[in-house]
């Protein structure tokens, strides 16, 4: 437009010299141009900002924090980690996970519950009632110890290994409570805080350890929809336990394609070995592991 207008310029000087009479034709071209620039500009400008809105809106993360069992069994109760090799004190994820929840703005908040029915599958207490349902070469019965993994088939589904715990959990009862000092924060229309609440394990034939699916993808929790109803882009895991349940959670996370973070400092788990390994598996799966002092470098406030 600039050269265009340059050219114009040049032959207007060569016109004007040659016949001056014609001021007021050369004037209204002069308008006419100006007028054409003004709008070049005013479509130039609107691109331009049109083209930053799309920008800005694409790299929009929306964060959700999944607090994976912050339970009594887990802490002081049947299963509390300081009794597990890790000798990890469970609580500690509380003041971390609180200071989070207060520092930081969660688009969706997300409490994870470990709900198990009396009879479930998980129990070391309960072998009797599925021993006939051991496979061949599960490792027999009079061998299984608490902690051990046994193998069942049951009701033609496919195999599984369970691994046998202490009786936690079990709805209803104190131990399967969320501690006390836990911040539980309630749904926030004003401040666009979306919370849910999510059981699982609750089927007696199947352990859950993920927040998302049961340890054999047979079903899933309502985690994922609410999550993509509410355009969550990524999530930050953190609780109990890292080698367990806030591992297989995010591992289910990213298959679910959110960009997924551990927080290593707001978790606490079983064995410093299992953790190390399933840790390492996460990174290699694409998976982030970070400090609670990084949160702010990923969500916008
Ligand atoms: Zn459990």
């Amino acid at each position: 437009m600039h050269i265009s207008l340059l050219v114009f310029l040049i032959s207007l000087i060569g016109t004007t010299l040659s016949n001056p009479v014609h001021y007021d034709q050369i004037n209204n071209k002069l308008t006419a141009i100006s007028e054409q620039i003004d709008q070049a500009e005013l479509r130039l400008n609107n691109s331009i900002t049109k083209l930053l809105n799309t920008s800005q809106s694409s790299n929009q993360a929306v964060s959700a924090l999944l607090i994976i069992d912050v339970q009594y069994d887990f802490i002081d109760g049947s299963l509390a980690l300081k009794n597990c090799p890790s000798k990890h004190n469970g609580e500690e994820v509380i003041p971390v996970i609180n200071q989070l929840l207060d520092s930081h703005k969660f688009d969706v908040v997300a409490y994870s519950h470990d709900w198990h029915p009396t009879n479930h599958i998980s129990f070391f207490d309960n072998l009797h009632l599925r021993s006939h349902l051991l496979t061949p070469d599960s490792i027999p019965l009079a061998d299984l110890k608490l902690y051990s993994t046994a193998t069942f088939a049951i009701n033609g589904l496919p195999r599984m290994e369970q691994s046998l715990w202490p009786r936690h959990c079990v709805q209803n009862t104190h131990g399967a409570k969320l501690h006390s000092d836990l911040k539980v924060i309630e749904e926030d229309n004003a401040q666009n805080i979306s919370v849910i609440h999510i059981q699982k394990g609750t089927k007696p034939d199947v352990d859950s350890y993920s927040a998302f699916w049961d340890n054999s993808k047979l079903s899933e929790t309502q985690l994922n929809q609410f999550l993509k109803e509410k355009g969550v882009t990524q999530v930050f895991v953190v609780g109990l336990a890292t080698d367990w349940c806030v591992y297989s959670t995010a591992i289910h996370g990213m298959e679910h394609g959110y960009k997924t973070f551990i927080i290593e400092d707001a978790c606490r788990g079983v064995d410093e070995k299992t953790i190390k390994e399933r840790l390492n598996d996460f990174t290699q799966k694409s998976g982030h592991i970070i400090k609670s002092s990084q949160v702010k470098d990923y969500i916008q406030e």
